[in-house]
């Protein structure tokens, strides 16, 4: 049997998927988040004229002829501190001494900073003239009640929080994020906990790469476990996590071999198949099923070809989930600073270091290989029937 091409498999995944719609998060939880809605201020920033500096709140008009030879002098009729509230308006030929951020006083249309005056008490000499509104913040000046502070689609980032928050507004609107729970499987496989490692066993690393993986991608709400290699426990422990998340993504036993449970646990479950096999190495004998339309994605138990088919194939699928274009890995061409000796008649993915338009591969490309994976941050993407690659060849990453 062959596969299908990866673009089409793709294609069949996110075709029938459709966003999950709107959550609402708290303000400081929304960090990164995709906005679902226009959030508009709900007042002026700032709320009320004020002082930019130290300084004395006065009438420019009064100290048109200020000058450190010929101070003005001006009575100082309160203190006005930030967050207080000025008590009296402002008359011809009177001052307010008023610190940074506090209200400005009616009346009143400059603020001249204290090192231009005696800072004296009651009468304050003024050494220098002013322009009207020079230092002054005007009510509204950074936004206005009522304009569209971020629009729907605005990804949050540390600013956007700190705007959404110097608005008052508590809680947004964002595109939801899918659960999304991993399931190893296979008898071979055990978890760190055991100790010593049993002979003919190993230790499983798929769940834990996985679920880091979805951690990276800012996939919050996240959970797995692992089942061995009898399909009845397989289809029973998918039932329960597809009852409590969005995606199921699974691992091992999808090839052809006697263990290759999952060809009987996906009929168990009650699970509609939709494609298995990609014309891709690795991870060839991926399969992607549904069950009530909940996507389960199901690769190989190799762990590079889980990883590889995880950013090829469930990264479109957590997209498509959640409305998020950046959960899609980025393409770039890049030219190669290493030769790779095999040549490639199936599509391949290998794993590659990526900076700056220059991609250098490590040693170890067997999809069982897992050191090598270490540090790399891209996929090169070589088209069927690629032949040996000599350094200074021109190919296409996948970043991660
Ligand atoms: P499978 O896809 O079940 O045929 O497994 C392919 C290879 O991946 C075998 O060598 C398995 O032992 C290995 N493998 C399967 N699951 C895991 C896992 N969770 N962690 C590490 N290796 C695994
Ligand atoms: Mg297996």
């Amino acid at each position: 049997m062959t596969g299908i091409e990866l673009e089409q498999a793709a294609a069949l995944i996110t075709g029938a998927l459709a966003p999950l719609g709107t959550q609402t998060l708290p303000v400081p939880d929304a960090l990164g988040y995709t906005l679902d809605a226009d959030v508009t201020a709900p007042l002026d920033q700032p709320p009320f004229d004020r002082s930019p500096l130290d300084g004395y709140a006065l009438r420019a008009a009064d100290i048109a002829s200020a000058s450190r030879e010929r101070p003005v002098r001006l009575r100082v009729v309160e203190t006005v501190y930030a967050g207080g509230v000025p008590l009296l308006p402002l008359t011809a030929g009177a001052a307010a001494r008023i610190m940074t951020g506090a209200m400005l006083p009616a009346g009143c249309d400059c603020v001249l900073r204290q090192e231009d005056t005696d800072q004296g008490d009651p009468v304050v000499s003024i050494y220098k003239p002013l322009r009207p509104y020079e230092n002054y913040v005007n009510l509204g000046e950074d936004y206005r009640s009522g304009t569209v502070l971020l629009p729907a689609g605005t990804r949050l980032d540390a600013a956007a929080v700190g705007l959404l928050s110097s608005a008052g507004v508590c809680q947004v609107p964002v595109r939801r994020r899918p659960r999304v729970f991993v399931l190893s499987t296979g008898d071979e496989v055990v978890y760190p906990h055991v100790h010593p490692l049993p002979p003919g066993k190993i230790y499983g690393s798929n769940l834990n790469l996985l679920l880091a993986r979805l951690s990276e991608l800012g996939i919050p709400e996240t959970g797995g476990e692992h089942a061995g290699d009898d399909p009845q426990a397989v289809a029973e422990a998918m039932e329960r996590l597809l009852g409590c998340c969005d995606a199921l993504i699974t691992t091992g036993g999808v090839s052809v071999g006697d263990k290759d449970i999952f060809h009987q646990a996906l009929p168990l479950l009650g699970a509609e198949t939709v494609f298995w096999r990609l014309n891709v190495k690795p991870g060839t004998p991926a399969l992607y099923s549904t069950r009530r339309g909940k996507p389960i994605l199901s690769l190989s138990g190799n762990p590079f070809a889980a990883a590889a088919t995880f950013e090829l194939l469930a990264r479109p699928m957590l997209c498509a989930l959640s409305g998020e274009e950046r959960l899609l890995p980025q393409r770039r061409s890049a030219r190669l600073d290493t030769a790779f000796s095999k040549a490639s008649p199936c599509r391949r993915f290998l794993r590659g270091r990526w900076q700056d338009g220059r991609v250098s591969l490590p040693e170890g490309h067997s999809s069982g290989q897992l050191a090598s994976l270490v540090g790399c941050n891209c996929l090169v993407d070589l088209p069927a029937g690629t032949g040996p690659l000599e350094p200074g060849r021109l190919v296409e990453v996948l970043l991660l």
